[in-house]
């Protein structure tokens, strides 16, 4: 059985990353997740450190205010840093790096018995 346990915390920084030659060598059409990527991500689907599990919806307030789903990994994203998707290589910069981002998920807990 597992349970399902809401971590909160705060003082995350947000960057973003699209599917550019920029910021991927080669661009993908699938995330680390297996997630097929489309133009609907945009802003919905990040990376994000591996003790995140994929699939996990985190709720930003804060620095930025949005819901997004984690479906990639990347090295630099480790420590408390996600990295949005955003659908061209403008929008990445137009989104910056939002500092001090409170992050709000559910997880699921193995049950300690
Ligand atoms: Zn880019």
């Amino acid at each position: 059985m597992a349970e399902l346990e809401t971590v909160r915390d705060i003082g995350w920084k947000l960057t973003a990353y699209c599917n550019c030659d920029r910021c991927n060598d080669i661009p993908k059409t699938k995330t680390e997740s297996g997630h097929i990527i489309s133009e609907n991500d945009h802003q919905f689907i990040c990376a994000a450190p591996k003790d995140i599990p994929f699939g996990t919806e985190i709720t930003i307030t804060g620095g930025w205010n949005g819901k997004v789903r984690v479906e990639e990994r990347a090295d630099g994203v480790i420590g408390k840093r996600l990295d949005i998707f955003q659908k061209d290589h403008a929008s990445v910069i137009a989104f910056g790096v939002k500092n001090d981002c409170n992050i709000e998920y559910q997880i699921k807990m193995a049950k300690l018995s």
